[in-house]
């Protein structure tokens, strides 16, 4: 049960998301709605990598009859507005993540859970900023995203098959976990 300041401090916490989110549907003459904005609330409490499936089974914890359609919709509305963003890494699925006032990172999948690590490294952009200036291209944007085996999965490899079988594909099943 949270307390009546921990309370305060979270609604406080989500004011400028809410009204961001409020200007843009006003904008696409939508109407304000009390499912909208559940699943603002669910989205913004949720720090993970979520596809509209994983957003809509915890929208449907809190309240069973929202849609799955209402659900991607809003996620829609939600990355036009700058709230949230689609990242992709390689299992075909569109997963969406906080954006506003999230610095910017980049992602390590394993390729055998699918655990998604976030990184940011200062010399890795500097050197993508090198190399498009290189070509002659201002830079605006990138998305890099590394696939490899992470550490438990590699000590689960040694335990089960010390030698694992060569030309295997890799099997990409992300389960996200918001890395530091
Ligand atoms: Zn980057
Ligand atoms: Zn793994
Ligand atoms: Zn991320």
């Amino acid at each position: 049960m949270l307390k009546l300041e921990d309370m305060a401090k979270k609604i406080e916490e989500f004011k400028n998301e809410k009204e961001i989110f409020l200007e843009h549907i006003q904008k696409a003459g939508l109407r304000r709605t009390a499912q909208r904005d559940l699943i603002l609330e669910i989205f913004l409490r949720t720090e993970e990598h979520l596809t509209s499936e994983d957003l809509y089974w915890l929208v449907q914890k809190e309240d069973p009859s929202v849609g799955h359609t209402t659900v991607y919709r809003t996620l829609k509305l939600l990355t036009e507005a700058g709230l949230a963003r689609e990242v992709r890494f390689g299992d075909n699925k569109t997963y969406y993540e906080h954006h506003y006032n999230h610095e910017h990172h980049d992602h390590i999948i394993c390729t055998e859970c699918g655990k998604v690590v976030e990184f940011f490294s200062p010399e890795i952009e500097s050197m993508q900023d090198a190399v498009a200036h290189k070509f002659g291209f201002i830079p605006t944007h990138h998305s890099l995203r590394l696939w490899g085996v992470c550490e438990d999965c590699q000590h689960k490899a040694n335990e089960s098959h010390p030698t694992m079988a060569s030309g295997a594909q890799p099997r990409v099943r992300v389960k996200t976990i918001a890395g530091n």
